[in-house]
């Protein structure tokens, strides 16, 4: 039998948004165009203006102002994203990822294999 789907709450919510901000970071262009950095910069800012949990919001665009982006290359974009995200793990009293691990953790898969198919 189906089981019922039910709205996400904010950590699903969190959750999500990491996956697919790391996701877009970690395949951000190795050598990116004016409009390429410009489009993500959009992305990032708008996202910090629509991101449906308000208060996360406000201290996202607090920090974009304080920390904006870094958008020469897809190593810089993914640290910056880390960092960004350890931010918020440091305000919400959860361990800080260490991100010289976040290629593997988002693009190439861990070392050990064990997330090869
Ligand atoms: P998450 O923090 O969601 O992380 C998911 C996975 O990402 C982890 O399991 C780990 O593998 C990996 N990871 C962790 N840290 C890093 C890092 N630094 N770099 C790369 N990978 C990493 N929640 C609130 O309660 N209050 C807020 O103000 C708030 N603001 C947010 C702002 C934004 C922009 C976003 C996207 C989310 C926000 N959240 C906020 C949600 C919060 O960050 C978490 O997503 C949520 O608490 C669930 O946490 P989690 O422990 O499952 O792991």
């Amino acid at each position: 039998r189906r089981v019922k789907q039910c709205p996400v709450d904010k950590d699903e919510l969190g959750r999500s948004t990491w996956n697919l901000l790391h996701t877009m970071a970690a395949y951000y262009s190795e050598k990116p165009s004016t409009e390429e950095k410009k489009t993500m910069e959009t992305t990032l800012t708008s996202l910090s203006k629509t991101y449906p949990c308000s208060y996360c919001a406000d201290d996202f665009r607090k920090d974009l102002k304080v920390h904006p982006p870094k958008l020469e290359n897809r190593d810089e974009l993914s640290k910056w994203m880390c960092e960004m995200h350890n931010r918020v793990n440091k305000k919400l009293g959860k361990d800080i990822f260490d991100c010289t691990k976040v290629k593997e953790r988002w693009l190439d898969g861990w070392k050990d294999g064990s997330c090869d198919p």
